[in-house]
């Protein structure tokens, strides 16, 4: 990836876009559409179909009938291992190009874009299309006199609604296990980050998926996002948002035809720093890398770091230093390191929550918006010395590059300030003190803890999360648990 590779696709002029629907490139029935505004400029880069919920309830048909006729439920696994292949391949020979499209829509980093976007998204498919062909049912271990087998079907209609932040990450993880699995699918991307999966799409049709398999609608989420939920066509739904969607999700579920829900839904993560922690500049780096990349629009960020007391001053000093040192910018020069905050409206979120800390007299260091002459939504990291956990700042996902820090003296007060959050999806201790460490990864409510480290786990581990950042898991074999049914079928010898 050079420089002028990337300056020559951000050139490109882009055409308005189209959903994905049943084998096709098909505008909203009604001609509708909605803006594509770049977080880089400000500017209009294009627009996308903005769906009514007669599109969405065709694309949902389309997908019901590939189910039900086994154009792709009936393949053998090695038949849709295939072309899922392939599909990767396409996908991976095109990534720079997907990269730059996602980073013009979404303000992502170029170099964190093409390996955690159209990289990731490629691997994904490969990971659950060489699964496929090996699982297997069970002979269940019963009286001689019977036989009892356990097959493995694929649920049906798979509705999954995506956030903004790694559209093609995410969605893969969805629909990598789902399409391997033998269900079929209708996908609505965020409103801000529509462009990608569309372009997957499409690449999804060259490598040979039969029309209706993959099906993309864009538009809004109380329109398209809703008839998915309500839908009794649709026999599952994965979703990855915030957690007031997720609640409408789960009533629109009750409401309609009892789908199952799998919710990956926002976090508070907490990030503990002990004194004995191995190397302590190794530590805040990390920890200023774990909120601050993306902007802090990762739903695992490091968002609350807990230091002890007798470090918690050096500790600020250093992550200071670490966070002045990284470069925010233009999302789509490489020398920058943190792109721009994907919408104004998520800028000025962020920037109330600084404001509102600033204001209870907490010591607040950086967070503030900058880069203003550009047109785009730029701000610098923000550091909260010392926020108090009756602090909105200390309690609320901001999803933004904002990052609180509070002492503690003891490993119960660690672990009761890590706990004292409604949110349990990751979550990091730091400590060269190995019985410390295993105490702490089971006293901590989360999904995933890291030792020593802060994020990079890889797809052979699940991710999800437990009270209110979910329920379900995307990555790993555990994946394939949402879209597969099991069935028992009883035989008298
Ligand atoms: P969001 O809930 O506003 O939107 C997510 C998706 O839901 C979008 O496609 C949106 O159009 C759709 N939607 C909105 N209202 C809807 C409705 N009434 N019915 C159906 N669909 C609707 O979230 P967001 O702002 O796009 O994403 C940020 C959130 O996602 C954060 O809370 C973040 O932590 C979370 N997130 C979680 C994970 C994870 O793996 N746990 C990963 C990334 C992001």
């Amino acid at each position: 990836m050079t420089q002028s590779q990337i300056d020559s696709l951000r050139a490109q002029r882009l055409e308005p876009a189209l959903h994905v629907v049943d084998g096709r490139r098909v505008p909203a029935s009604d001609g509708g559409t909605m803006p594509v505004v770049s977080p880089i400029d400000g500017r209009q880069l294009t627009t996308c179909a903005r769906s009514t919920r007669a599109d969405a309830d065709a694309a949902i048909a389309a997908a019901r009938r590939a189910f039900d006729d086994g154009r792709w439920s009936g393949l053998a696994p090695a038949a849709r291992r295939k072309v899922l292949l392939k599909w990767a391949d396409l996908i991976e020979a095109r990534a720079l190009e997907i990269a730059v499209l996602g980073v013009r829509e979404n303000g992502t980093e170029i170099g964190m874009a093409l390996k955690a976007e159209p990289l990731s998204a490629a691997a994904t498919l490969r990971y659950y299309a060489e699964a496929i062909d090996k699982l297997s049912g069970e002979i269940a271990p019963t009286d001689p006199a019977f036989l009892g087998l356990v097959h493995r079907e694929p649920v049906g209609v798979v509705g999954a609604i995506v956030p903004w932040n790694f559209p093609l990450m995410i969605g893969a993880w969805k629909i990598a296990p789902a399409l391997a699995a033998g269900c079929t699918m209708v996908l609505k991307p965020a409103e801000t980050a529509c462009l990608t999966l569309l372009r997957l799409a499409e690449l999804g049709l060259e490598a040979g998926l039969p029309p209706g398999v993959f099906n993309v609608v864009t538009g809004e989420g109380t329109v398209v996002g809703a008839a998915i939920a309500e839908s009794m066509q649709v026999d599952v739904l994965a979703f990855t948002g915030s957690g007031a969607t997720g609640r409408r999700l789960v009533e629109a579920a009750a409401r309609s035809n009892l789908k199952r829900v799998y919710l990956e839904l926002g976090g508070k993560s907490p990030n503990i720093v002990f004194a004995d922690a191995p190397d302590l500049d190794e530590a805040a780096k990390v920890a200023a890398h774990a909120i601050f990349r993306n902007s802090g629009q990762v739903c695992i960020a490091g968002s609350r770091i807990l230091v002890e007391r007798s470090i918690h001053k050096g500790f600020v000093e250093k992550l200071a230093a670490h966070a002045a040192a990284i470069k925010v910018g233009d999302p789509l020069d490489l020398a920058t390191q943190a792109g721009a905050v994907n919408s104004e409206r998520q800028l000025h979120r962020n920037l109330a929550f600084v404001a509102e800390a600033r204001a209870a007299g907490r010591q607040v260091i950086g967070g503030a918006r900058i880069l203003q002459e550009t047109g785009g939504y730029y701000m610098s990291p923000a550091i909260v010395a010392d926020a108090e956990p009756g602090d909105r700042v200390f309690r609320e996902e901001v999803f933004g590059p904002v990052v609180t820090v509070t002492p503690f003296d003891t490993e119960a007060e660690a672990v009761a300030l890590a706990n004292a959050t409604d949110y349990g999806l990751a979550a990091a201790v730091w400590t060269a003190n190995l019985s410390r460490a295993h105490r702490m990864v089971r006293a901590i409510r989360a999904g995933l803890v890291h030792v020593n480290t802060y994020g990079g786990s890889d797809l052979t581990v699940p991710l999800g999360g437990v009270g209110q950042s979910g329920n379900g898991h995307d990555k790993s074999l555990h994946a394939f648990d949402k879209f597969l049914n099991l069935k028992t079928a009883w035989v008298k010898l």
